[in-house]
């Protein structure tokens, strides 16, 4: 039997002029896990969608256990025992587990009923196996993101799929879903299962792959045992030249206060303490880091200073920026005094998909004179203004430049145009930041970290809120640990700047106040 389950030899495919991959040789072991790394846009998702019969190939060929295929659909792809489970889901909230996953291959036998009775044991079966508990019975409308992704994974399962592609499958997880699917992949293995799972967060390569390929630019860089790379190499590998990993930046110069939160209490609609006498302060050039882990008060205390938290009788205390009071202000006012805001979700707060890339530049900022000529919005000057943002902000346009719509950017570069808007306004003194590179790769986060700290180093005010202790280590000068709605601990800047000797002394302190 041929030890290689995948062979994909000399690979190419052209969106117009643009290689989104090239020349791609790739063998995958029969009964591994194999990662794929690299950058947004490097061609993961357009390699596996080949693979999947989505596209067909401009150049190149494919052989599934040693036979040459030419797949023209995925219907095609899984008959050869090939299923992929996208990065965005594809079922339908008001069906059933057992009717999401047998969608589409109904029993062909006219007019027979699907023996939904069996189609529910088999799935339960296949659900004990490999560790992806279920009832066929829920409408998946009504399960989380991580029961969702259970659903994908044995629709493939069901199918009979022997090859298992997972596109980014972990960037919807929590981290306790994230050990939990981690461990399926593992049993799925010992079943004989192949799997090709992409990512670009190295810690997950190297913690379930035995094998890794980097790709870079539509290229194929190189592919591994995952036991003879590190973080730092494949690093250097996806971005092409040494990645920091740790922000480089000189003490800073803090010049006053900016913003003060004092003794903040806000009880919710349900009567619970979600910020508890909440106190801090984010002077001027410094970055404050709030770490903690979610649901410890962060969105109540984004809302709050974004103006969203209008329930004045459940709030106790004062917001002051530049020593006059933010309670009680809209959005709209808010930002009118100088306060950025780089939400969370940028789906849904930061962005509009259908817009032009230079729209999604402008947005807040329509009523700026810079944007305003005698008759109106002056496109002219648009057009120049995102032209250069594009170049400073180093967003990797496709053809269509500036006119391109937002939403078919990759993730690392719809946030390098949503923080070039809200980093580049003229009167900014606050840039409040919550998980600003969340689901983004290294190059991207090495970037937007890059502006943040010039941003600081101008005078600017910054408060970041973010998940990751790495982060909020290579970004702070000071960091409050924000634990049961307050502020547990604050560490001074010294501490933060010496990283108490080694950053992973520092960070098993940190999480001693957050847990
Ligand atoms: P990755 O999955 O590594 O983030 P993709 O394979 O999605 O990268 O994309 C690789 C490049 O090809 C990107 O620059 C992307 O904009 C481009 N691309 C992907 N799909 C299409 C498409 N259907 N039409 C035009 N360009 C595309
Ligand atoms: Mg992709």
């Amino acid at each position: 039997m041929n030890e290689n389950i995948i062979e994909l030899e000399g690979i190419a495919k052209k969106f117009g002029s643009f290689y989104a991959n090239k020349n791609i040789s790739l063998q995958i072991r029969r009964g591994s896990i194999h990662a794929i790394v690299g950058e947004n846009g490097a061609g993961k998702s357009t390699l596996m969608n080949i693979l999947y019969g989505m596209y067909e190939p401009d150049a190149g060929t494919i052989k599934v256990c040693g036979e040459m295929v030419n797949f023209t659909s995925p219907t095609h792809a899984i008959r050869h025992g090939i299923g992929m489970v996208h990065q965005h889901f594809m079922l339908i909230p008001t069906l059933s587990v057992a009717e999401n996953i047998v969608l589409g291959q109904e029993p062909t036998e006219h007019g027979v009923q699907i023996p939904f009775r069996e189609v529910e044991s088999q799935i339960k079966v296949l659900a004990k196996q490999f560790g992806l508990e279920i009832e066929p019975t829920a409408k998946v409308g009504t399960l989380s993101v991580g029961l969702e992704q259970r659903v994908e994974i044995l629709k493939v399962l069901y199918r009979k799929a022997d090859i298992l592609i997972l596109d980014e499958p972990t960037a919807v997880l929590t981290p306790l879903e994230i050990q939990q699917f981690f461990g399926t992949l593992r049993s799925l293995r010992e079943g004989g299962k192949t799997i090709i799972i992409i990512t670009h967060k190295l810690e997950e390569v190297l913690a379930i792959s035995d094998s890794v390929s980097v790709m870079r630019q539509g290229q194929l860089i190189a592919t591994l045992p995952t036991a003879e790379t590190d973080k730092a190499m494949l690093a250097k590998m996806m971005v092409g030249r040494d990645v920091l990993l740790r922000v480089e930046k000189t003490p800073s110069e803090p010049n006053g206060t900016i913003l003060s939160v004092q003794s903040i209490s806000y009880k919710n609609a349900k009567g619970i303490s979600v910020l508890e006498n909440l106190s801090f302060e984010v002077q001027a050039g410094e970055v404050y880091g709030i770490a903690g882990v979610e649901g410890n008060g962060q969105s109540a205390l984004l809302s709050l200073l974004w103006g969203l938290l209008d329930e004045p009788h459940r709030i106790s205390g004062e917001v002051l920026f530049c020593g006059k009071s933010l309670l009680g202000k809209s959005p709209r006012e808010i930002a009118r005094l100088g306060i950025s805001h780089i939400p969370e979700d940028r789906h849904k707060h930061a962005m509009i998909k259908a817009f032009s890339i230079a729209e999604n530049l402008v947005f807040g900022r329509q009523h700026e004179r810079e944007f305003l000529s005698a008759v109106g919005f002056n496109t002219k000057k648009l057009a120049s203004y995102a032209a250069e943002m594009i170049r400073a902000f180093d967003v990797r346009v496709g053809e269509k430049q500036a006119a391109e719509k937002i939403g078919n950017l990759s993730g690392g570069n719809q946030q390098k145009v949503v923080v070039a808007r809200e980093i580049n306004r003229p009167e900014l003194k606050l840039l409040i930041l919550a998980q600003p590179t969340r689901g983004i790769d290294i190059g991207a986060i090495e970037f937007i970290h890059q502006k943040v700290i010039e941003a600081r180093d101008k005078g600017i005010a910054v408060l970041l809120i973010s998940a990751e202790l790495e982060e909020i280590l290579s970004l702070s000068d000071r960091i409050g640990c924000l634990f049961k709605g307050k502020i547990s601990h604050e560490f001074s800047r010294e501490a933060v700047l010496q990283g108490r000797k080694s950053p992973e002394n520092f960070e098993k302190e940190i999480g001693y106040y957050i847990t």
